[in-house]
Order: C-alpha cells, then structure tokens, then sequence
C-alpha cells in the first residue's frame, strides 16, 4: 500500500462526502475508525435525481450504441487510472483487503465487465424471414433503471447493475448500501468525469431510499442484489408502477465432492471457492458435502489451508482475509457456529473470533462431523465458516444439496471429467461449477440450468 493510493482515496472522499456535521460517519471495517461521512439522502432528494435522470434519458438514448460505446470505454479507462484510490477506500469500507482476490481484482473486475458492456454488438436479430413474416428483435432502453446494490462486491456488483443499463441508453439512479456507499459513490464520481450529466446518479440513503426508489413511477427498471427477505419486499414496492425486475438474491451453495476425488489437488480451489471475500460472497461455497472415502483428507487439507492463510487488515499487502464488514454479519456467523458446536459438531480450525486483529475479525473456520440439519448448514452463514457434511451414498448428497429452497450456484468437484458433467446435471442451481481438475490438469465447465 502506498501513500499515493491513501491520498487518492482522501481526494475521492472530499468529493463525495456529506459535509461536517452532516451524513452517517462510515467505519473503517477493520480498524472501526470513522473514515468518513455518507450522505443521507431525504426521500425527496430521490425523486428529484430520479427527475433529472427522466430527463437526460432521450438524449443519451438519442446518442446511439456507438456513441454510447465509446463514452462507456471512457468510463472503463477513468475507473482504472483512479483504481488505487478506489481500491484504498474499498478496502477500509468494505474490510477486504487490497491483496488477493480482493479490493484490487474488484476494481479490475469493474473496468473489464465494463469494457464487454461498451463493446457487447447489439445487432438486431432477424427471428422469421419467409415467405409471409418477418419479424426481428431490436434492443431499446427501459427508461430510467434503479440500481440497488449489496455491500459484499459494492463496486463490481454495481457495475454489473449499471453497465448494460447504460450500454442500452437508460439513465440509472443507484443507490449503495447504507454499509458501504463511499466507495459505490467514489466510482460514480469517477465514472461522471465523462458521462453526460445525470445519467449515472448516486443516491445513498437508508432503506426507505431503498424502497422509494422500487416503487417509484418513473422508474422502469429494478436492478437489486441482495437478501431474498429485502428481494420480496421489492417485488411487493414494484406492484405499483410494474418496473421490470432483475432480482440476485441470497444463496446457500452447495459443493460436492465424489468419490475418488484426489484431495490434494482440489483442497486450494475448495478452499478459495468457499472463503473468497472472507466468505461474504453470494455464491461462495457454503456447505461441502464430502464422500466417506476421502472425507478426512479434505477435512484437513481444508483446515490445514485455513490455519495458515493471513487475516488481517487490508491495507497490509500480507493479508489476504479480512474482517466481517458489519457486526450484524459478525452475529449470525458466530452463533452458527455456536450453534454447531452445541449439537457436537467438531470445530476443526478456528470456531472463534479474533479480538486481537480487531472487533470483527472471525478466524477461518473448519466444522466437520456436522449434521445435515444443523443451522449452519441450513441457513446462510456468509462468513468465513465452512461445514462438512459426510455422505457415504451418492444419491442421500443430491438429496441434501438440492434440499434448500435456494439455487444460485452449486458446484462438483471429481477427477472424472464424465461423472463431473453427469453430477452437475443433477444438481438443481441456476450455474453449476464443475472441476475435474486432476494433478496434471485443470478443467472447469459451467452449466447453466
Ligand atoms: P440487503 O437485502 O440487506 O440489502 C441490499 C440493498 O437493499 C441495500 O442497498 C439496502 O439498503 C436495500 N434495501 C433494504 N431494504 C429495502 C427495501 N425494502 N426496498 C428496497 N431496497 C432495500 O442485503 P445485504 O445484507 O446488503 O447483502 C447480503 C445478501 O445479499 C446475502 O444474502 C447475499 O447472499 C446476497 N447477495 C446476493 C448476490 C447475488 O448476486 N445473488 C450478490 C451479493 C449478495
């Protein structure tokens, strides 16, 4: 980390924070320092952004996909040149650190998804050409899309959001969440060095925002990631002005590993598969179902990793896990593993919270011998915990897999690339991960269903 990086993130802030004395100070996850202040938007403070941005909508439409194209690859370029800065503050708000598959791959992540929406062809395509038809599918704008955001992947899980919105020549009212809009505001800032004026708004506020912003009229579009319990709530707000609805909601995946799977070669993918971002991502692994034969190697290749991986601050270039982002967050992972511990379940590695790296920290956590029904297994931790489950019939795996009433994402892990492809078939996710990597090869494939 250097202090060019801490200096450009304090440039970012001073433009995008509330004044003194106004806004929400926002805690640095790791250290809980005040790192700055979030502006509190008043519900009409929303309507007023989400006018303008009505406004600007035909003439950035107007502009065309070429037009539109090259100003979004400015965008992707003003997004890179500030990624320092941008990374820096990411890592204080958000706690994940600047190494790893962290802040800094974040921000790339950002500008390349970015570059494929500018340069995504948006031809239209002919459907039926006969003798008595034709009929063609043409790609128009919405109209004004509201962006709602999560705070796991702030930056990336935005542009997600509000990059093929604005490909497709909608203007986008975003608001972050109430935990992490410094960084979501930070990169708005950035991203409008070069678009037109209000077509990408930022509009940070509670969760009334939230939903204003669902159920308002002049919106068309939702765009939200986040819990199932907030994505029905916007499915209820939405019933009046019938926006369209794109809605990522929470997980519980899912991972299997087959029989004669060589441990040893899975054990650093299974591991990054489940803890990336410190556990805090949507479709990290959150519970792996393991074969009675090779059980105990994966129980400790896992915990052997998880052992000796460093945690820590994320602005020191060492760690490469960080703290949960918020106490909530810190609670539910604690009393799982509470919880499994109670019901006799064997805490492998970690089980606990790390007081000396700071109030959030919880150590990367091992619970083998754990039951199929136990809450940590059943409910979403989205933290840095890991069950085992123990299977010795292939089908009762399935069974317990596909079980939960979740399907973002599930994965298969097996040296056999055909008993891979047939196990991801079963599996009832909308991506299923396969890895059939063995010790002088790597294949992954990917099924959507
Ligand atoms: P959350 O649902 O609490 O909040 C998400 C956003 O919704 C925040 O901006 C919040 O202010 C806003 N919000 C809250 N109430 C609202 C309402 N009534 N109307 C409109 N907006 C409202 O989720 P979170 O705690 O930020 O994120 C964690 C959850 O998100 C986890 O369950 C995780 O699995 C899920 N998630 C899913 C994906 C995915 O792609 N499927 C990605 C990341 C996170």
């Amino acid at each position: 980390m250097s202090d060019s990086a801490a200096s450009a993130a304090a440039a970012l802030l001073d433009r995008i924070q509330a004044p003194e004395g106004a806004g929400r100070d926002i805690p640095d996850a790791a250290t809980r320092e005040v790192i700055g202040r979030a502006p509190v938007a008043a519900v009409e403070d929303l309507d007023d952004a989400i006018a303008r941005a009505k406004a600007a909508q035909p003439a950035w439409e107007a502009l065309g996909h070429e037009k539109r194209s090259a100003v979004l690859l400015a965008a992707a370029d003003a997004i890179d040149a500030n990624a320092e800065g941008l990374a820096y503050l990411l890592s204080r708000e958000q706690g994940k650190p600047l190494n790893g598959p962290n802040a800094r791959f974040e921000l790339g992540a950002c500008s390349a998804w970015l570059r494929t929406n500018a340069t995504t062809v948006l031809e239209p395509q002919v459907l039926v050409d006969d003798e008595t038809l034709h009929a063609e599918l043409v790609y128009k704008a919405a109209g004004v899309v509201g962006a709602i955001g999560p705070w796991n992947w702030p930056l990336m899980i935005s542009i997600w959001q509000i990059g093929p919105s604005l490909r497709m020549g909608n203007t986008v009212v975003a608001k972050p969440s109430e935990y992490t809009p410094l960084s979501v505001l930070a990169m708005i800032a950035v991203m409008n060095e070069v678009l037109p004026p209000d077509v990408l708004i930022g509009v940070s506020g509670d969760r009334e925002v939230g939903a204003r912003l669902a159920s308002h009229p002049d919106i068309d579009k939702i765009m939200f990631t986040g819990s199932t319990a907030t994505g029905r709530r916007i499915i209820e707000s939405s019933a009046g002005n019938l926006a369209r609805l794109t809605l990522e909601l929470g997980g519980n995946d899912a991972g299997i590993v087959l029989p004669g799977t060589d441990p040893s070669v899975i054990a650093e993918d299974l591991f990054w598969g489940a803890f990336i971002n410190t556990g805090q991502t949507c479709a990290a692994m959150k519970r792996l179902y393991v074969h009675d034969s090779v059980y105990d190697e994966v129980v400790d290749a896992l915990a052997a990793i998880a052992a000796s991986v460093p945690m820590g601050n994320g602005l020191d270039e060492n760690n490469v896990l960080g703290p949960l982002q918020n106490r909530a967050q810190f609670d539910i992972v604690s009393r799982l593993v509470d919880d499994a511990k109670a019901r006799g379940a064997r805490v492998v590695t970690g089980g606990e919270s790390a007081p000396e790296l700071g109030e959030l920290f919880y150590r990367p956590t091992i619970v083998a011998d754990i039951d199929n029904d136990a809450a940590l297994v059943q409910e979403e931790q989205f933290g840095p915990a890991l069950p085992v489950i123990r299977y010795s019939d292939v089908d009762e795996a399935f069974d317990w897999a596909n079980g939960l009433d979740v399907g973002l994402g599930a994965s298969v892990w097996s040296s056999d690339p055909e008993a891979a492809r047939d196990a991801a078939g079963r599996m009832q996710s909308g991506t299923v991960y396969g890895s059939t990597r063995t010790a002088d090869c790597t294949r992954w494939c990917r099924s959507a269903g």
